[in-house]
């Protein structure tokens, strides 16, 4: 798992020696704390419809 800031440079990851429930906690931290926009790389991709 990994996540980053869409505002900032901010990013938790279980490369850093996180566990997921850590990071998952230090988003929600930056984002109570800053009220940034926090994404993870593990969210599927939006669905696109063509026409
Ligand atoms: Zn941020």
């Amino acid at each position: 798992m990994y996540k980053y800031c869409l505002d900032c440079d901010w990013h938790a990851g279980t490369d850093e020696g996180l566990t997921e429930r850590e990071v998952s906690k230090a988003a929600i931290d930056h984002f109570v704390e800053t009220g940034h926009t926090v994404d993870s790389l593990r969210l599927p991709p939006p669905i696109v419809i063509e026409n």
